[in-house]
């Protein structure tokens, strides 16, 4: 499962920046993700939740915070909302090809003791 793997890459990164951070436990682990990634925010707290047993973030929260999709474009420089399915310039009609932000899926803040 997909959302599995990225659960387990937050919590390798969230523990590597505790130790860095001389933390003992991690209180919350907030992330970044764009709409264009296609991960559903319920998955990744379902993998989150059966993940931290016996690590770190055992007792820490998982904040999700979705980053709204972005193109832009190449004819008008005008940059709109888009979507999977819709990526059409609202005023020229051009296909976009330069997606400005969706994309995103990182760890973003980390809260600690
Ligand atoms: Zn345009």
């Amino acid at each position: 499962m997909h959302e599995v793997s990225i659960i387990q890459n937050v919590i390798e990164i969230a523990t590597q920046k505790a130790f860095e951070n001389n933390f003992s436990k991690i209180n919350k682990v907030s992330l970044k993700i764009g709409q264009l990634t296609g991960v559903m925010p319920e998955s990744l707290n379902f993998a989150f939740d059966s993940c931290i047993q016996g690590t770190m973030l055992e007792e820490s929260t998982l904040g999700i915070e979705e980053v709204d999709a972005l193109g832009k474009c190449e004819a008008c420089n005008l940059q709109f909302s888009i979507s999977h399915f819709n990526k059409l310039c609202p005023t020229c009609n051009n296909f976009c090809t330069s997606i400005v932000r969706g994309y995103e899926l990182y760890v973003d803040t980390i809260e600690g003791d």
